[in-house]
């Protein structure tokens, strides 16, 4: 086998800056002997195997891309339950409701459980030797960048995998799209912090001003942070949580301040606030540039709050306390990014950072794992935009689809169906019959997370850089089903047999691999010790490389949006802790898991707060129409003051014409009927800038919305007495 140090290092993951760590001798090849198991009957079981009595084992979550570290409890060969590694430095022993729900996944009676290729029009069952056959046959006679791969989100060595037959087949085209995603953030954090991930600090402020960043709830990690809010509020000095959003997250139901803003004005708000710093408040600016601070001098405060719809005492208030309670930080979330000048916006509220002296002290240089290969590749919406006109302006051939659900995420403006049609073979690696995979023409089983082999990286790393384990934590429940990276491995055999013919199979690939890891990991350990502490800990502590921060506010846009067309209300089509994008609509748990803040269970449904509604002739449970200039939906109306008064929310997730039967015909789909709206400095799509009408239907029916909330009035019966803080100081002349 003759493979050069170089290529070797990059198959396995360990090329870049990682491998000026190696001091590592060349390379042991493991046996394949080592990969073989021998399987033992239960009525002959392991001395361990105790009937009755769990073993637990160390693997990585994969129900959304913050990679938490899990404990599976095994009993008589059954996964039963999911929990929290606690040497896990992200989500450290806790687990989150789709974390928990990742067996429902697992054992979910509508997965897809055998290859599946279209013929007639129709999908009909192959074995695996004719499904890769013919994979083969067409992969071979696509040529260079006509050939794509489709994904979400990406990281350790299936990233490598991926990246590296891509290189085989002489094409450019990965496409990694996310809906929930924080691309023009980490846009706007490389310009002005050198660092595209920075390490932000809830734990180390006193003060957390958040511009509708759900960070507890739909975030780039839910449990990292939730774990650092703890700390925030328990510490000597307990912090405060101001929340300004147009429509109340889970994040924002804990805050001690909840503002609603109209949407996308918080950029505007922003500058407000850098105004008040500034101007009133007599802080430094910081060599803020001269185009800036006229921008910032143009939005007083009486102007920000027409815009906002904010009242100016509350900013003033808020202005004044960011410069008590330092060090503070401010965060925003996707309602900010997701306008056409959503990368101004957080430039703006990244800018209060500078001013604040909170960039070194809240805002830190992120972890990196020294191996460029491996790191995360994040989901965006640029890449299904770019993805949509490709296949639209049929240069695209052959495309394989995994981890992303395009067909049922792209708003109807994209025309990604017809475009789909555009390319020949489409082939989709899927766990479940989800939209995507019902348009391919060939469907190819792939285990769940808790049967497969890999390993994961977190694009937000916690205090340390971690490359996690993912181990199966049980045999496969289907026997036709396959790893996925056995599926690539069997690809770039056919590719780069010289390469990767050595590999039986995925399990070998990744034992070499952890082999030859750089000496300075393995920390002296043979390669046996070294493999079997991986899999008992499921985390492997790497020398972290960070980025060297600085702080510098670059020029950007004005911020400001004037309302687009003669609709009255903002949609915005809300991601939530449970369905998230709709991958987890095919979980009963999950759909029966309260919305945090509506309480309403099994459906999609719209927000509106009661008096835009009251306005409108619509009241609680009423159906409505919602319409853009895209098309419409219909859903049932719930009431909450938590909304904006001129937004209208709707819950991502629901609205399937497939995905089995828990999630298929159930509720409306926001995203469909998106304006065509794009950010006007990154390329990414405007997701909460489309102008809505909303028309009453019809009346509540016999069954209406199920709440698990009960009723969220007294109905008059006075059963806890309230006083509004202002009324209290009034009468007490304070
Ligand atoms: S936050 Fe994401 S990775 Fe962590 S437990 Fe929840 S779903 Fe899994």
């Amino acid at each position: 086998m003759s493979i050069n140090r170089r290529n070797f290092l990059k198959m396995m993951g360990w090329s870049g800056a990682g491998a000026a760590l190696a001091g590592c001798d060349m390379p042991t090849t493991v046996t394949l002997e080592e990969g073989r198991e021998e399987v033992v009957s239960y009525l002959a079981p392991e001395e361990y195997v105790i009937p009755g009595v769990g073993v637990w084992y160390a693997s990585t979550c994969t129900q959304c891309a913050a990679g938490c570290g899990i404990h599976g409890r095994v009993r008589e060969g059954r996964v039963l339950k999911l929990e929290g590694n606690p040497d896990s430095p992200i989500n450290k022993g806790k687990l989150c409701m789709m974390g928990q729900a990742g067996v429902q996944g697992h054992y979910n009676p509508d997965r897809i459980t055998q290859p599946m290729l279209r013929k007639g029009g129709d999908l009909h069952a192959v074995g695996w030797d004719e499904a890769l056959t013919l994979l083969n046959e067409k992969l071979g006679g696509v040529k260079d960048d006509r050939f794509a791969w489709f994904t979400g989100s990406l990281s350790g060595h299936q990233r490598v995998m991926v990246d590296n037959h891509l290189e085989a087949m002489g094409s450019r085209h990965h496409f990694v799209h996310e809906v929930v995603n924080n691309a023009v953030s980490r846009r706007v954090y490389a310009e002005m912090f050198a660092d595209e991930t920075p390490r932000l600090r809830i734990d180390k402020a006193k003060m957390v001003l958040s511009l509708g960043a759900d960070f507890m709830g739909v975030s780039e990690s839910p449990l990292l942070y939730s774990g650092d809010y703890t700390r925030f509020r328990t510490g000597e000095t307990r912090g405060l949580l101001v929340q300004v959003e147009p429509k109340m997250s889970l994040t924002g139901g804990s805050a001690d301040l909840w503002l609603p803003i109209n949407p996308g004005t918080e950029g505007v708000l922003a500058l407000g606030i850098a105004n008040l710093l500034l101007n009133k408040l007599k802080m430094s600016d910081a060599g803020i540039p001269g185009e800036v601070r006229r921008l910032i001098d143009s939005y007083d405060v009486n102007r920000v709050a027409r815009h906002t719809g904010v009242a100016g005492d509350r900013i003033q208030r808020v202005a004044a306390l960011l410069q008590e309670r330092a060090p503070s930080l401010v965060l925003v979330g996707p309602a900010v990014e997701g306008h056409v000048h959503g990368h101004a916006s957080v430039a703006a509220a990244m800018m209060l950072n500078h001013i604040l002296g909170n960039v070194g002290k809240t805002v830190e240089a992120g972890r990196r794992l020294p191996f460029a290969q491996l790191q995360a590749k994040s989901g965006n919406t640029a890449d299904l935009l770019a993805f949509a006109d490709l296949a639209a302006r049929d240069q695209l051939d052959a495309v394989i689809f995994y981890g992303s659900n395009p067909a049922f995420t792209a708003p109807a403006s994209l025309g990604l169906g017809e475009a789909l049609g555009h390319i020949d073979f489409k082939v989709a690696i899927a766990q479940f019959p989800d939209e995507t995979a019902m348009a391919a023409d060939l469907v190819l089983p792939v285990n769940s997370y808790l049967e497969d082999w890999g390993t994961q990286v977190a694009a937000y790393q916690g205090d340390m850089a971690a490359l996690q384990l993912q181990q199966p934590l049980m045999e496969q429940l289907h026997p036709q089903t396959r790893g996925f990276g056995d599926i690539v491995l069997a690809l770039l055999k056919q590719r780069r047999s010289d390469e990767y013919g050595r590999f039986e199979d995925y399990y070998g690939y990744l034992r070499n691999a952890f082999a030859n890891m750089p000496a300075a990991i393995k920390g002296g350990a043979s390669d046996e010790a070294f493999w079997n502490a991986a899999l008992q800990v499921g985390v492997v502590d790497v020398p972290a490389e960070t980025a060297s921060l600085h702080s510098q506010v670059v020029n950007f846009a004005d911020p400001v949006t004037e309302g687009s067309g003669s609709q009255a209300l903002t949609l915005i089509p809300s991601p939530r802790m449970g369905l998230w994008d709709g991958r987890h609509a095919n979980l009963p748990w999950l759909q029966e898991a309260p919305d945090q803040i509506s309480k309403v269970v099994w459906d999609a449904w719209a927000e509106m707060h009661p008096e835009t509604a009251a306005a409108l002739g619509i009241g609680q449970g009423d159906l409505i129409r919602i319409s853009s200039d895209q098309g419409s939906i219909e859903v049932r109306v719930t009431l909450l003051k938590g909304v904006n008064r001129g937004s209208i929310a709707v819950p991502l997730g629901q609205g399937h014409s497939d995905y089995g039967r828990y999630a298929k015909g159930l509720g409306a789909n926001p995203l469909k009927i998106l304006s065509p709206l794009v950010e006007a400095e990154t390329g990414e799509m405007a997701m909460y800038a489309t102008r809505v009408d909303a028309k009453r239907v019809a009346g509540p029916d016999q069954f209406g919305l199920v709440k698990m909330g009960g009723s969220d009035t007294q109905a008059g019966r006075r059963l806890v007495v309230t006083v509004p803080v202002e009324q209290l100081k009034r009468s007490r002349g304070a």
